[in-house]
């Protein structure tokens, strides 16, 4: 009688590799982690620049020992460590330091690596990496880590430009309804699109690159996004027209809790996986400040802003006599002959009775603190799910890629929030803030309550993304198993 091959087998030796960015990293060490508690060996692959950082500034080395054969490793990300990889450097770069030169260090990395690896989640983003795994003949699933509805623009791109609803033919046409991007017909305008389709040239490298990137999704051996069921299901299913097995697996951070919790009770260690130094001030600050008093302003780990936006935003804060807690990440701010910085120290001292400002802020705690009552974000995909995990509402101001299209959803889709997309006027602000944190604070409080209740039973157990994870887990265990370059040793161990 043949004896459960699964349970006498070694654990799966899982390769993680996420595109070297803060919101990417985020999302792929909590998958690292879950998989990690469930048993699997994992390795997760970092550039030496990110893991600098991360070691740097979390306590790496105590929080993962726990994890029986938790290993990270590193690559060159292509960049001198000195460069300082501020702004698009990453789409700009991507040829010519990523797919040149750190596809044959992940190539090196796979074919010598022990125990030999049985499964790559690599980024959706990286389309090398997959190369690399069919060559060398091991499974890869991907993690496309940005939101699913801004998977499925990009997937339909070329069927917008087919259908002749790209270029956009100037600012007057920026509300113009889309018609061929299946299941957002209702809501999705020019001026929703990623912000690279602005580009009056179809023929733009940087189009190309997200659309090549996407239409090799269908390679992989299935597809995981950090989304819920319940979130995103409408899109979910337009996507697994074109990929069949997707994995909606998200929260993340929420799945990790809800697991850490289950595991460890109400006093387990949070990880922070944060590239820079974080400030934790601002919490005994927010302490201080009644219930949903406070608005949290935060762009993200990217977004650059103008010294004359900052100032525009700062004006809106103030008139409208809200609290606030701004996060101004080092170097962020652009203004002429370098003076960049110094209007943040001259907002500091302007603002003290209404104002905090951080350089860097513990995201997840502030957003969870009982004083917080609105976020002012960018929308990047991580701030959006933290955003809804804890019921707050937003408004959104888009930079760039998926962000303007989740500001779309969040305000007209969920209305969870108001976007304040392509303009940054102190008037428009002031309005803005008082709409969500007074004037619509109620409606707005029970949709982001409304919307944070299903997300938060997805993850827990029975719920979609919990079972979902079980699957991935299950099917993972399955693949390894059948994975060429273990097969004959794991034969070997297995009696029939
Ligand atoms: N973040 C943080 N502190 C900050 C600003 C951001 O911890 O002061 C974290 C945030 O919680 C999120 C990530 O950085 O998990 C940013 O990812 P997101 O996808 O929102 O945006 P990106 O940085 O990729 O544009």
């Amino acid at each position: 009688m043949e004896k459960d091959r699964s349970s006498q087998a070694p654990p799966p030796h899982v390769l993680i590799f996420p595109f070297p960015l803060q919101g990417h990293i985020n999302s792929m060490i909590k998958l690292a982690e879950l998989l990690a508690l469930a048993g699997f060996k994992l390795t997760f692959l970092n550039s030496h620049y990110n893991h600098e950082r991360l070691v740097k500034f979390n306590n790496i080395a105590a929080h993962f020992e726990r994890y029986q054969g938790f290993e990270f490793k590193t690559i060159t990300d292509g960049l001198p460590l000195d460069h300082p990889r501020s702004g698009n450097w990453f789409l700009d770069m991507y040829e010519e330091a990523l797919e040149l030169k750190m596809k044959p260090g992940l190539r090196e990395m796979l074919e010598n690596i022990s125990p030999p690896v049985d499964c790559i989640i690599a980024d959706g983003f990286s389309g090398f990496a997959l190369d690399v795994a069919k060559e060398l003949e091991i499974p890869i699933i991907y993690f496309r880590t940005s939101s699913p509805f801004s998977f499925w623009v990009y997937y339909s791109i070329p069927d917008i430009i087919q259908a002749g609803e790209l270029p956009i033919k100037g600012s007057e046409d920026m509300n113009r309804l889309l018609t061929t991007v299946p299941g957002m017909e209702t809501y999705l305008r020019c001026r929703d699109l990623p912000s690279f389709c602005r580009e009056t040239d179809i023929e733009d490298s940087i189009i190309k690159l997200y659309v090549k990137q996407t239409r090799k999704s269908p390679q992989a051996d299935a597809l995981i996004l950090n989304t819920a069921e319940e979130l995103d299901g409408p899109i979910l299913s337009q996507i697994r027209t074109k990929c069949p097995r997707v994995y909606a697996i998200g929260p993340l951070h929420a799945q990790l809790n809800t697991r850490l919790k289950a595991k460890h009770g109400e006093s387990y260690d949070h990880f922070s996986n944060t590239l820079w130094e974080v400030d934790k001030s601002c919490i005994f600050w927010l302490d201080k400040q009644p219930n949903r008093s406070v608005i949290y302003v935060s762009f993200g780990s990217i977004t650059s802003t103008s010294r004359e936006q900052l100032v525009e935003l700062w004006y809106g804060l103030l008139n409208s006599k809200t609290k606030f807690l701004l996060v101004v990440r080092p170097n962020s701010v652009i203004g002429k002959d370098g003076e960049g910085e110094d209007v943040v120290v001259e907002l500091m001292e302007k603002s003290k009775d209404q104002g905090y400002i951080v350089n860097w802020a513990p995201q997840e705690a502030v957003l969870n603190h009982p004083a917080v009552g609105g976020f002012f974000t960018h929308n990047g995909w991580n701030s959006t799910l933290e955003s809804i995990v804890a019921g707050v509402p937003m408004i959104c101001w888009p930079y760039f890629a998926d962000q303007q299209l989740n500001s779309r959803v969040v305000s007209e889709v969920w209305k969870i929030g108001l976007d304040m997309k392509d303009v940054c006027d102190r008037k428009i602000v002031e309005k803005m803030v008082n709409d969500v944190m007074v004037d619509q604070k109620e409606e707005f409080v029970q949709s982001a309550a409304e919307m944070a209740k299903v997300t938060n039973q997805s993850v827990n157990v029975g719920g979609s993304s919990y079972s979902n994870l079980d699957h991935l887990i299950e099917d993972i265990r399955i693949m390894s198993l059948k994975t060429p370059k273990t097969k004959f040793l794991r034969n070997e161990s297995i009696s029939i």
